[in-house]
């Protein structure tokens, strides 16, 4: 979580570190701080809230500085105030920004008041501004003091350091949370996400697992967990993203949900044979792994989570692989026996949620066959460490809340299901009739999203309502889950989701008219079993939004509202009914007036566990 900026250079970079921070405000917002090196003092500004309070502070104090740092923060230690907002500092000297969590906080808070340290906040990170101090009374090297200090850190940081007596240098390590630098002529910067860099640089230097490095206006040195010097490849970014523009739309979200026809244009093109996904698109010696598997075992978090879920369904019953589906935080934690010829997939929007990623890592030495990852960001961390990747190109997605970033990950899946279908007895014709489905989603999508005014009108009834259910049956009932968790996440109304079958087994009790039961129905093999869950509610006095297939026959009535979705090919229609969802929670909040690109306590790019 949580925002980092870090320039050297000749100019103010005053400025750059905040609209830095402004980029990366959907990572952690409850407060923002910057400290610059001004006359060989360090001048440090801090406010409550978001990254606008703290460019209204620098607008009225304005404290230049050729080398600077700053945060926006996403607390795990210590409420969100002015006091525990980040850079901490050391005795006025030494200014430290940080990302993760050091879990041995409280040892070394203890060793370094018993040697006379005093602590201003309730934070883990000023641990790190105090070690390093500490290091470098008896060290002329700040590099040297850095590397030092990091080996007494367990936990997860990407950390910058800035110190007035060397204000010519900052010093950055990473582990476990990411850190990318920025090169510029003569100047350099550093950033957790190149998006916050891009207004200055499209060259990336993108840091590893352990790296230490240190940055001058002219020179970058990275040396990796062992001191040893190493040379990190540059990056030209493609990415496109001016983070103030939003375009005609109200918010970051209801952009992107509008954006899904074209993202899922994007993330198809030039991967599609006329009857067969084209081997390459999973990346080199894809074709040759993908032969081999028979068991498939997905690791996720979230919403990322829901599109495997969706996966398992597709896994079984088209391309005759099994398929188990595990969020990564319970995975990483416990022991599983891995099947023989097994694909570990991990899927993340950033490439660089926390556990996901310390999943595929614990999943290296378990003995899987390999391991791929579906991901939106090019050079993640779980992008480097995937034998196999497959870029989904959703472009940058701002709001906290996913949504085009999890139907792109349906369309990976989807891909994946036929390239392992294909050697599975997925028939020719099968797979002919699946491409052609895939080709016609992204109209489907676009026709999809023409039910927004509808949605606008029925999402008024929702806004006085505390409670609220979702069902689904088969491949819909991640979609379901995933209606859930988008109405709760942006309008804060409690949202539970069920499988429809498992209604009469306990959920039926809450039904009454207070409570909106809102059904995701597709024209598939199950509807007439849906019907009669339907019928269950009905009978109980339950009010039900219908999300049904046009040829559905479902009829609206004082207590049923149908909203005719666009008929589709069965396969892809967890994929269609996504976007109505999307749509409903985007306006329910719109009518409750909440922070939807921002939803309290929540931020993007979960980088801590
Ligand atoms: N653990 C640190 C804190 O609570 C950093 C949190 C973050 O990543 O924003 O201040």
């Amino acid at each position: 979580m949580c925002g980092i900026v870090g320039a050297v250079a000749q100019r103010d970079v005053v400025d750059i570190l905040v609209e830095g921070l402004r980029r990366l405000e959907y990572r952690g917002y409850d407060s923002a701080g910057v400290a610059v090196v001004n006359n060989g003092e360090l001048k440090r500004l801090r406010r409550l809230g978001k990254v606008k309070e703290l460019a209204d502070a620098v607008d009225a104090s304005p404290t230049p500085g050729g080398t600077g740092i700053a945060h926006t923060r996403w607390a795990t230690h210590g409420e969100p105030s002015e006091r525990n907002a980040h850079p901490h500092v050391s005795n006025d000297q030494l200014a430290v920004v940080h990302n993760g969590i050091i879990e041995n906080h409280t040892a070394l808070k203890k060793e370094l008041e018993a040697a006379g340290y005093r602590f201003d906040s309730q934070t883990d990170t000023e641990v790190i501004a105090h070690l390093v101090h500490k290091i470098r009374q008896e060290s002329d090297d700040l590099l040297s003091a850095v590397q030092q200090a990091v080996k007494k850190l367990d936990g997860a940081y990407g950390t910058v350091i800035m110190d007035t007596n060397d204000s010519d240098r900052l010093v950055v390590a990473r582990s476990g949370s990411p850190l990318v630098i920025g090169l510029g002529i003569g100047e350099n910067f550093i950033a957790s996400d190149q998006l916050a860099l891009l207004p200055v640089t499209r060259r990336f230097v993108f840091l590893e697992e352990g790296d230490v490095a240190e940055i001058t206006r002219t020179s970058v040195r990275v040396f990796d967990k062992d001191g040893n010097p190493v040379e990190r490849e540059e990056h030209e970014s493609t990415i496109s993203y001016d983070a103030g523009d939003k375009g005609q739309y109200r918010h970051f979200m209801l952009k992107e949900i509008h954006e899904q026809p074209h993202a899922v244009t994007n993330t198809l093109e030039g991967r599609l044979g006329k009857d067969s996904v084209l081997d390459e698109t999973f990346g080199n010696g894809a074709a040759e792994l993908l032969k081999k598997v028979k068991h498939v075992q997905i690791v996720a978090c979230g919403t990322s989570y829901h599109s495997a879920m969706v996966a398992r369904y597709w896994m079984e019953s088209l391309a005759n692989v099994s398929c188990n589906v595990e969020i990564a935080s319970e995975f990483r934690y416990r022991k599983s026996v891995v099947q023989p010829n097994s694909l570990l997939v991990t899927i993340s929007q950033s490439g660089e949620t926390a556990d996901t990623l310390a999943a595929l890592r614990l999943a290296k030495d378990l003995g899987y066959l390999g391991s791929l990852t579906i991901c939106n960001v090019a050079g993640s961390s779980l992008v480097r460490e995937s034998d196999l990747a497959f870029m989904t190109r959703a472009g940058a997605e701002i709001g906290v809340a996913s949504t085009k970033a999890f139907t792109t990950q349906l369309v990976g899946l989807a891909m994946l299901v036929l390239s392992l279908g294909k050697h599975n007895g997925l028939s020719a014709e099968q797979q002919a009739d699946m491409v052609q489905a895939l080709k016609s989603l992204p109209a489907k999508l676009e026709e999809s999203l023409s039910l927004a005014e509808r949605i606008e009108e029925l999402a008024e009834e929702f806004a006085d309502k505390h409670h609220s259910l979702f069902l689904g049956r088969g491949d819909q009932y991640p979609i379901a889950m995933e209606g859930a968790l988008k109405l709760k996440e942006i309008s804060y109304i409690h949202a539970e989701a069920y499988a429809a079958g498992e209604l009469k087994h306990g959920p039926l009790a809450l039904i009454d008219a207070q409570m909106p039961i809102i059904v995701v129905a597709p024209n598939n093999e199950l509807l007439e079993k849906l019907k009669s869950n339907v019928e269950e509610v009905r009978a109980r006095g339950g009010i039900l939004y219908v999300f049904a297939d046009v040829e559905a026959n479902f009829e609206s009535d004082e207590n049923m509202r149908v909203i005719d979705v666009p008929h589709c090919h069965p396969w892809l229609a967890p994929i269609l009914y996504t976007l109505p969802l999307q749509l409903l929670s985007y306006y329910v909040a719109i009518i409750k007036g909440t922070d939807v690109d921002q939803p309290r306590n929540l931020a993007k790019s979960v980088t801590v566990e």
